[in-house]
């Protein structure tokens, strides 16, 4: 009960104050005795030995222990990615993950990074013919079964963080089970932070589990009486009150997103400004869309108290030394398919009873700590799950759908899945795919779905360029989806907003945010790519510089595909046509000034504020929206004007035209009333959907 905690808490308390820094240990032990200090070390025998005589092997451990960056070296130097052999490749569920562990191995075993140690996220390869370990998202090793089944570049394939159970390993589990079948000489080991190791050990047949053992140090769990009511406001409180009065050792605040995350980070450091007598902390933030430099600056060390403010992704994606405050906010922000708007939305969301004992093990791992729990009791043991619920099992299927039917698993039910996602999303995603036209009406895979699974992207982004080869305006495509691809390019800096927001102006075109983003581009290039240029305009060079080499990649995918590399020269309207054709399902009218209605679920929404039609007052009849953002509101963002005939076109089975057979009118005033006409056949779609059979 509460008494236990509080002793466990208070003892806690006193131990730290006892303990040698951590950071200090960082800082005076060399590379190789910080390596020899981690449980895995102490069993590294053992555990090759266990590799050597399985097959497949599933390693559990506590985070900290070394799974990650010490397992590929442990191979490497057991000679299973030696001459001959393939490579030892290592999956990450986080690109930022990915990133950072491979920096930290490379400089382990003192290589540049991309020779031996490199590292593969999308549109960014770091690795070379030398690479001999290479940490990649497990997005990247899915798509590398496209076109390489068997995986036959690797010898080894270690999938990291399994109990995060992401989308792509879930899917990847069902792949690599059967290359285990086909492939004698490969090794797959499975590693997981908690206890779902039984669970991984019967799916993939009872296969043998090795345990590293623990080392951690007691925890002192404070709940709080009642669930916070603005978990930033009391993140912020707790951050200070630790900060004041408790004994060295850094804090760890689990927040939800990068809004809140950056919220958090500024009051604090307003209100540690404000006093005086408050000893100054470091205030480090990190998020996955976090500049690489950024991120790699939470494992520097620090003369002085660090509060890192992290999303789950601190959890046991990445191992923080020093840590002994933990400020449990009990929310993340996952995906969820929304069935009302038909897509994924980021949405907050309570976390589980693991997730939560996985957050305040943070506080232990060097030494005792503390977890600070902004929730009570009750709302632990009644308002939480016990687990995740896998994402596989809340999120849309399209992208998954779409590359398992390419790789010829027709059956999607039969399909060796550990938990099968619900049959009405397959359905659904496969209604989309279907209404891409990369599904035909028996549900298999169209040629254009192959050429379709072979572009990194979301189907509908993908299809847009496809439009635009048909259209003649391909570069200006390619151009657009990059900057799709990539957090956006504005900034706003404090203190300077409205003069930002003037020179933004001018880069805005006034019936597409999608022209905007194209404008953005072409001037940058008219300029040099100058980096000047971008600080003129406050834009974020990187980001851009970021954009160029996207679009280069997926240029080389576009000639692969035997796509014309065509532009229409400013002919903007054969842009926007392209545009309609990925997002006829994400189509609006307008209703009054400012209101618009979604044709789709004839939800009233509005046009986002960062918008240059909002900006530039614009208010077209007919829009297409990239997605949408829910607030108290639903709010479309990045929009484009559409002509209605385009929206018939584009997605018949969604709209028709109704024909009038009225007399003596002229033809440019039917013209104009087919604009009033275009009616929503949404039912002919459903009708279709039912008639679809999973095949
Ligand atoms: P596990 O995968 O079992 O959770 P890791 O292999 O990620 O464990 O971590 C082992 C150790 O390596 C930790 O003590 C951690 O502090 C250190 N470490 C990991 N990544 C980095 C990095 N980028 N910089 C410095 N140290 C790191
Ligand atoms: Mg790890």
């Amino acid at each position: 009960g509460d008494l236990d905690y509080k002793k466990s808490s208070q003892y806690a308390s006193a131990l730290i104050k006892k303990q040698e820094s951590v950071s200090e240990f960082t800082r005076t032990k060399t590379i190789k005795q910080q390596r020899e200090y981690l449980p895995i070390f102490s069993v590294r025998e053992e555990l090759l030995k266990a590799v050597s005589e399985s097959k497949v092997l599933i390693i559990s451990g506590e985070t900290g222990s070394g799974k990650t960056t010490q397992l590929t070296q442990y191979l490497y130097e057991s000679n299973y990615a030696a001459n001959g052999n393939g490579m030892i490749g290592c999956t990450q569920p986080r690109r930022v993950a990915a990133v950072s562990v491979a920096k930290r191995v490379a400089e382990e075993m003192g290589c540049e990074l991309g020779q031996e140690v490199g590292y593969s996220i999308r549109f960014e390869d770091c690795t070379t013919k030398n690479t001999r370990i290479k940490y990649m998202t497990d997005g990247v090793l899915l798509r590398e079964s496209l076109n390489d089944p068997d995986l036959e570049q690797y010898s080894c394939i270690i999938m990291d963080e399994a109990h995060e159970r992401s989308l792509n390993t879930d899917v990847l589990f069902g792949i690599l089970k059967k290359v285990a079948q086909r492939r004698r000489d490969i090794k797959i080991i499975i590693t997981s932070a908690t206890m779902n190791s039984k669970k991984f050990s019967d799916f993939f047949d009872g296969a043998s589990i090795f345990e590293i053992p623990g080392r951690t140090f007691p925890v002192g769990i404070r709940f709080d009486k009642a669930a916070a009511e603005d978990y930033v406001d009391a993140a912020v409180k707790k951050a200070l009150q630790v900060h004041i009065q408790e004994a060295p050792g850094d804090i760890l605040i689990f927040m939800t997103g990068q809004e809140d995350i950056e919220v958090t980070c500024l009051i604090l450091a307003e209100k540690i400004a404000s006093q005086e007598t408050i000893p100054p902390i470091t205030i480090l933030p990190i998020y996955s869309q976090l500049r690489s430099d950024d991120q790699a600056k939470i494992f520097e060390t620090s003369k002085q108290r660090k509060c890192i403010v992290a999303t789950n992704i601190a959890e046991t994606s990445l191992t923080l030394d020093g840590v002994r405050y933990v400020i449990d906010t009990g929310y993340c922000k996952i995906k969820v398919y929304n069935p009302k708007i038909g897509m994924d939305a980021l949405q907050i969301t309570p976390i589980s009873q693991a997730n939560a004992n996985q957050r305040s093990g943070r506080a232990g791992r060097t030494g005792p700590g503390i977890c600070y729990r902004l929730y009570s009791d009750t709302n632990f043991r009644s308002d939480m799950l016990e687990n995740n619920i896998p994402e596989i099992q809340r999120t849309n299927l399209a992208n998954v759908v779409l590359l398992l039917k390419s790789l010829n698993i027709d059956d999607l039910l039969q399909f060796d899945f550990m938990d099968p996602p619900p049959q009405e999303t397959i359905l659904n995603s496969m209604y989309q795919l279907w209404l891409l036209g990369c599904l035909d009406e028996a549900g298999s895979i169209t040629d254009l779905g192959r050429k379709m699974a072979q572009f990194p992207l979301d189907p509908p982004l993908t299809k847009m360029l496809i439009t635009a080869d048909e259209l003649g305006c391909t570069e200006e495509i390619l151009t657009i989806v990059s900057m799709l691809s990539v957090p956006s390019v504005f900034y706003r800096p404090k203190g300077r907003e409205e003069e930002s927001d003037a020179v933004r102006e001018k880069l805005l075109i006034s019936e597409s945010d999608h022209l905007t983003l194209l404008n953005v581009y072409e001037q940058w290039k008219k300029n040099d790519y100058s980096g000047q240029w971008c600080s003129d305009h406050f834009i974020q060079v990187k980001t851009l510089r970021k954009v160029r080499e996207v679009r280069s990649q997926l240029k080389d995918i576009a000639k692969q595909q035997n796509l014309k590399l065509t532009s229409c020269n400013y002919d903007y309207d054969l842009v926007r046509k392209a545009i309609c054709s990925a997002y006829f399902t994400h189509a609006a009218k307008i209703k009054s000034i400012g209101e618009y209605t979604n044709l789709r679920t004839a939800m009233p929404c509005r046009v986002h504020p960062s918008s240059a039609l909002f900006t530039l007052g614009h208010a077209p009849d007919y829009v297409v929206y990239h997605e949408l953002i829910m607030t108290t509101k639903e709010y479309m963002s990045c929009v484009t004007s559409v002509d209605p005939k385009w929206l018939a076109e584009m997605g018949p089975m969604f709209f028709s035209v109704k024909e009038y057979y009225g007399h003596r009118r002229d033809r440019s005033q039917i013209q104009a009333e087919a604009t009033n006409r275009i009616e929503l056949s949404n039912r002919i779609a459903l009708e279709k959907q039912t008639e679809m059979r999973i095949k």
